[in-house]
């Protein structure tokens, strides 16, 4: 078109594109998932916005919040329309090409390495996995506040957007139609989408129609020549009422016959009761598993670790369904640093309100993914009037129970018992160390006498050796090679119990940790390692004096700090000891390994 303004996709964005068009991912079907899920965050976002502003939703049809599916076979059309929020043209420019998420380039690198497109997703550039079924893809979208305008890509580096000045008028929301490829035919087909939706879009709380072709049996007048049985299957004609015959008098013939026709309606293909809102009693294993996967956009086949599904009473009411990922979030990190992110999904009253609310929830548990859907909070006040509401402290008080109970299980392997001695623990503790003890109560981790299993401080502080102060842990990238490392040989031979922290976040973690209780963390490739009592180290000390001077001086003082005669070794004869305040060496290979 000759008015349509060209854009370029940014690089990363462009990358992304051809990686999904030349991709040989056979599970093409998840397109549609993720079409789905951003018409349910469009209907999302504008039914928040009528709470305090009914104005928004319009009349008649355009209130309506749910999702169309419709297919054209003849011209290899497949559309999805929403009433949601819609996007102005600033927003399709945005949001459909020239600003690339966090996400685009991890999920990019992730392609090239193990290639799943099924967690597309999860790194918050799912639309453009149209590309996997469509060579040509146009958005139709209608904001409130702006005109109706047409984007429009071939997947060619380029997309052009235009005012719409052609098609039907939307009133409001956004229109998705996809010109399919040859050989994705199969989406043209009922059947096949009416599964698809049933498979993946379960859990999404709008009304999902699908434009759906109907055998009806309808009344047309009988031929008179033919018995009305053969007639039905003869004729297929759907114009039959023009070739009405008159027949006033023949009142003991049959004046009609009944044909099959094809008509078309609004088929509505998803049940929108909210999980949440079932007995817990009720709901299957498997139910909460695919709930688990929908929320956290994560369609592999592992299950959650556990989760917690409860209602709390009193001043307070809500409902809340918690979930332990099976593993760690890609971004994780990312998300403990960026304070608008949070797994949590609020409602209130079933309406969606904010996934960005992270004071539901301390940082120390923002993997977990799960929704609050509370009765007690207001719905007709803004998102930051609610962020301050004093009922949001209850229900994270509560939350962080139920969330700590639930972890507490999958690390105990008799949780009761367990349970009532950290309780107390807990209980016995002020304010501040109560938060502190709770989840370090939770850290588990293998030791130098555990076996190959995980173990607690707890558990590890009932075996330390009489004389022993501190912790003592040592880090390093696996256990393998910490097993080697010389900071160990005298303390295995001297019976002591040492922590292997394998995960770069533990580095973090000990930088921050200091004690558990009474005990002291002592790395034991730093300065500063006591074992307990040496009797002959004056006496070393002293008759080395000359030695340790010299090799000082040899090594000029911006390479070592100190010389010094120590007890830690007993086969090697030297080692490189990390100054109590600097990095270990393994934080340095951390360090230098996320700056490449
Ligand atoms: P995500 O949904 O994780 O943000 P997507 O790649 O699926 O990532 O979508 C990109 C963005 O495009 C969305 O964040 C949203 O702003 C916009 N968008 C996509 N589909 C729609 C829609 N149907 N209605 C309104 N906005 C949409
Ligand atoms: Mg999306």
């Amino acid at each position: 078109r000759n008015t349509a303004e060209k854009f370029e996709f940014q690089a990363e964005v462009s990358r992304l594109m051809d990686i999904i068009i030349n991709s040989l991912y056979s599970n093409k079907d998840i397109f549609l998932r993720e079409l789905i899920s951003n018409a349910s965050d469009a209907l999302d976002k504008i039914r928040f916005l009528s709470l305090t502003d009914k104005e928004v939703l319009g009349e008649g049809d355009n209130a309506k919040l749910d999702i169309q599916i419709k297919l054209d076979k003849e011209k290899k059309i497949l559309s999805i329309r929403d009433r949601g929020i819609g996007m102005t043209k600033e927003d399709l420019i945005k949001n459909l090409g020239t600003i690339a998420k966090s996400g685009t380039s991890a999920f990019v690198e992730k392609m090239q390495t193990s290639g799943d497109l099924n967690l597309i997703g999860q790194f918050g550039v799912g639309f453009y996995s149209v590309y996997l079924v469509a060579d040509y893809v146009e958005v139709i979208s209608k904001h409130n506040e702006d005109k109706q305008y047409v984007w429009e890509s071939k997947a060619d580096g380029a997309f052009a957007i235009s005012e719409d000045t052609w098609n039907e008028p939307l009133g409001r929301g956004t229109e998705i139609r996809l010109h399919l490829r040859e050989e994705a035919g199969e989406y043209l087909e009922e059947s096949k989408l009416k599964d698809l939706v049933k498979k993946y879009s379960e859990f999404i709380n709008f009304p999902i129609y699908l434009w759906a072709s109907k055998e009806v049996d309808v009344e047309v007048p009988a031929d008179e020549d033919e018995s009305s049985d053969e007639a039905a299957e003869s004729s297929s004609s759907d114009d039959g009422e023009s070739e009405k015959s008159e027949d006033e008098d023949a009142e003991d013939k049959p004046k009609t016959k009944t044909i099959k026709e094809t008509t078309y309606e609004w088929e509505l293909l998803n049940d929108v009761k909210a999980i949440w809102l079932r007995n817990p009693k009720e709901v299957t294993e498997e139910e909460y598993t695919k709930f688990y996967h929908s929320l956290a956009k994560d369609f592999g086949d592992e299950k959650p670790l556990a989760w917690s599904h409860f209602t709390a009473e009193g001043d307070v009411e809500f409902k809340a369904v918690l979930f332990v990922p099976p593993k760690a979030p890609h971004d994780l990190y990312e998300s403990y640093y960026n304070a608008n992110k949070a797994n949590l999904r609020l409602y209130v009253r079933r309406v969606f309100i904010s996934d960005e609310f992270d004071e539901l929830l301390p940082k120390y548990l923002n993997f977990l993914m799960g929704l609050v859907d509370s009765d007690t909070l207001p719905l007709n006040v803004s998102r930051e009037m609610l962020q301050q509401h004093s009922s949001l402290k209850t229900i994270k008080k509560k939350l962080i129970r139920k969330a700590l109970d639930m972890i507490r299980k999958i690390a105990d392997e008799d949780p009761d018992e367990a349970n009532d001695k950290d309780k107390k623990d807990v209980e016995n503790s002020s304010d501040d160390e109560k938060k502190e003890i709770a989840w370090q109560k939770l850290l588990r981790f293998e030791t130098t006498k555990s076996d190959g299993k995980l173990t607690s401080l707890d558990q590890y502080i009932s075996r330390m050796k009489s004389g022993q102060k501190d912790i003592f842990y040592i880090t390093g990238p696996n256990k393998e090679q910490l097993e080697k490392s010389p900071f160990l040989e005298r303390l295995k031979k001297k019976g002591y119990e040492v922590i292997y922290f394998t995960d770069p976040v533990d580095e973090y973690l000990m930088q921050y940790l200091m004690d558990y209780g009474d005990q002291k963390f002592q790395n034991v490739s730093k300065e500063g390692l006591k074992m307990g009592k040496d009797s002959k180290a004056k006496e070393l000390k002293e008759s080395f004096k000359d030695l340790t001077k010299w090799w000082k001086s040899a090594l000029a003082s911006e390479n070592v700090d100190d010389v010094k005669i120590s007890n830690r070794l007993a086969d090697t004869p030297c080692v490189v000891v990390t100054s109590k305040f600097g990095w270990s060496a393994n934080m340095e290979r951390i360090m230098q390994a996320q700056t490449l």
